[in-house]
Parts: structure tokens; C-alpha cells; sequence
């Protein structure tokens, strides 16, 4: 890993990202059941950054389904292992949203915002989000 880059990968390494160090990203947990369904864990947790910031290497496909919004919010998983890697939303053009288990750091920056409280399993606790949203961060 050189300095200048943060690196996420799936898990066969088959996509891999690159993030220009100093990006910063704008990391949420969020509670929703889609993401429940999508990541298998309670809650998921995706790191925005400005795309600009994000180069990607490798092929992906991708599954689209309505945010509560009503707009597109779309995975982008490896075709190989499954591993959804990438997040695009219609609502937030300009940013492209990356797993942040994907890094596979345990120093990576936390949530600061905990969205969708209202379906957060009873056990769960964001004690580092200074906000919380019991559904989207706008409704
Ligand atoms: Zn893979
Ligand atoms: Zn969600």
C-alpha cells in the first residue's frame, strides 16, 4: 500500500479501488432492512467520497432498487465472489459510496452518522455518530 492511496478490494481481489489520500469521506451506518438484506449483517456501513477521488480497476455488475426517496440507489458488486464493493445513489450525484469493511482497516474513520434507527437490531450501538436519523437522513 503506497501512501498516497487508500486501497479497498473485494473478497477474491478480482475489483479493487483507490482512494487519493486526504479524500475525505463521509461515513454512515445505516440500519435500513435493504441494507440489512444486502450485506447479510445488521446494519451496513459505506464511506462517500467525491468520485473524483476514486479510481476503480475491475469488472462489476450492478443491481438498482428505489431508495425511499424514490431514486435509484445502486450496488455494484464483483461477479465472482459477490463482494458489493461500490455504491452509486441518484440522490447524491458526484459521490461514489465504498463498503468500508472493504478496506479492511481497522483504523478507517467510523460512522458519524447512524440513519434508519428505526429497524436497528436492540444490540446495536453507533457511539461514534454524532447524528442519528430514525429513518433517511432527510425524512
Ligand atoms: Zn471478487
Ligand atoms: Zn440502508
Amino acid at each position: 500500500m503506497d501512501r498516497d492511496h487508500i486501497n479497498a478490494a473485494c473478497q477474491c481481489g478480482g475489483v479493487t479501488v483507490s482512494v487519493t489520500a486526504g479524500t475525505t469521506a463521509d461515513v454512515n451506518a445505516c440500519h435500513c432492512r435493504d441494507c440489512q438484506r444486502r450485506t447479510g449483517a445488521p446494519f451496513g456501513v459505506i464511506a462517500w467520497f467525491a468520485e473524483s477521488g476514486v479510481f476503480i480497476d475491475g469488472e462489476t455488475r450492478s443491481f438498482a432498487r428505489k431508495a425511499d426517496s424514490g431514486r435509484d440507489f445502486t450496488s455494484h458488486f464483483c461477479p465472482r465472489c459477490g463482494s458489493s464493493l461500490l455504491f452509486s445513489a441518484a440522490l447524491k450525484p458526484g459521490v461514489i459510496g465504498i463498503a468500508a469493511g472493504a478496506f479492511a482497516d481497522p483504523a478507517f474513520p467510523p460512522p458519524v452518522r447512524s440513519v434508519w434507527e428505526q429497524t436497528q437490531h436492540n444490540w446495536v450501538d453507533i457511539p461514534t455518530a454524532t447524528e442519528h436519523y430514525p429513518r433517511g437522513r432527510s425524512g
